[in-house]
C-alpha cells in the first residue's frame, strides 16, 4: 500500500427525525424515552481530491417520506466550499432512500458502491415490502442508468479508492453496505454508516432493527472496531451525539457540521 495521504474529514447535516429508543434497537426496552436521528453526508478532501460519501434525499422524496430537510445537501456542501455539480467522486455506503437520492446535483461524479449492493436492489430481496420498502426506485433506476453511461464503479469486498482512503463491505444492514476508512490527521478514522446508526447499537452490541442480515451486522460492529484506530475513531452514521462530541469547522456551521478529523470532546 502507497503512503496514506491525509484527509479532512467532515460530517454535514441536512434532516433530522424525531424518534422513540425503542425503534432503534432489535432487542426492544420500552420504558426508553426520545431518540432522535440525524442524517448526514461525509466528506473527504486532501489538496488532490474530494470524495463526498453518501448523497441524501431530496426535498421532495423527504416530503414523501414526512422527513424535514433543514439544510439541503448541496448547500450543506456549499458551507465548505465545495460545488456539488464538480465532485468527480462519490461513495455510496448503500443505496437506501437517504443516502443515495440528490442524483440531479453530481451530474459529474462516479458513483462507488459494492457489488452486492447493486445485485441487492434489482433482485428478489425488493419483492418484499420490508426490505425494499427504504430504497427509492428513483434512486435504482439512476445507478441502473450510471452503470450504462460508465459512471458506477463496483468494488468487491475492501478496495483502497486512493492513498488514505478505502472502501470495506460489511453486509448486514443492507446486503451491500460498505464503511469507509480515512486516514486524517489523527489517525485511522471509520465512517461506519449504517453500520452503526448509533453509538449505543455498536458500544451495547443492540443492532438497529432496519437490517437484512442480525449475525452480519454483530460481526460489521467488530470488523468497524478492527479498522478504526480506536473507539474514539469510529463516527456512526445517525447518531445527533456526533455534533456535540466533534467541534463545526467555523461558528456559523455549529450543528449542521462537524470536523471528525480532530478528536472528539467527552460528553
Ligand atoms: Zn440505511
Amino acid at each position: 500500500m502507497s503512503s496514506p495521504t491525509t484527509y479532512e474529514l467532515f460530517a454535514v447535516k441536512y434532516a433530522a427525525l424525531d424518534r422513540p429508543a425503542p425503534e432503534n434497537f432489535v432487542f426492544r426496552d420500552v420504558h426508553d424515552g426520545p431518540m432522535p436521528l440525524d442524517f448526514f453526508l461525509w466528506v473527504a478532501k486532501s489538496p488532490e481530491r474530494t470524495f463526498v460519501i453518501d448523497t441524501g434525499f431530496s426535498e421532495e422524496t423527504g416530503a414523501r417520506r414526512n422527513r424535514t430537510i433543514i439544510r439541503n445537501p448541496r448547500d450543506g456542501l456549499a458551507a465548505l466550499d465545495i460545488d456539488a455539480a464538480r465532485i468527480e467522486d462519490v461513495i455510496i455506503t448503500h443505496m437506501h432512500y437517504d443516502h443515495a437520492g440528490n442524483h440531479h446535483l453530481f451530474q459529474r461524479a462516479r458513483f462507488h458502491l459494492q457489488d452486492k449492493e447493486m445485485f441487492y436492489v434489482t433482485g428478489r430481496c425488493m419483492t418484499h415490502a420490508v426490505l425494499g420498502h427504504s430504497y427509492d426506485v428513483e434512486d435504482v433506476v439512476q445507478m441502473v442508468r450510471r452503470v450504462f453511461s460508465r459512471r458506477a464503479v463496483f468494488h468487491e469486498g475492501d478496495e483502497e479508492l486512493a492513498p488514505g482512503l478505502s472502501v470495506h463491505f460489511v453486509g448486514g444492514h443492507t446486503m451491500g453496505l460498505q464503511m469507509v476508512r480515512v486516514w486524517t490527521q489523527r489517525g485511522w478514522v471509520v465512517l461506519a454508516s449504517d453500520a452503526a446508526h448509533y453509538y449505543a447499537n455498536i458500544e451495547q452490541s443492540r443492532p438497529f432493527p432496519v437490517v437484512y442480515n442480525v449475525g452480519d451486522m454483530l460481526e460489521g460492529h467488530k470488523r468497524a472496531y478492527a479498522l478504526a484506530d480506536s473507539p474514539r475513531h469510529l463516527v456512526p452514521g445517525h447518531d445527533p451525539l456526533v455534533l456535540k462530541r466533534y467541534p463545526a469547522p467555523h461558528r456559523d456551521l455549529q450543528g449542521i457540521v462537524a470536523r471528525l478529523d480532530v478528536d472528539p470532546v467527552p460528553d
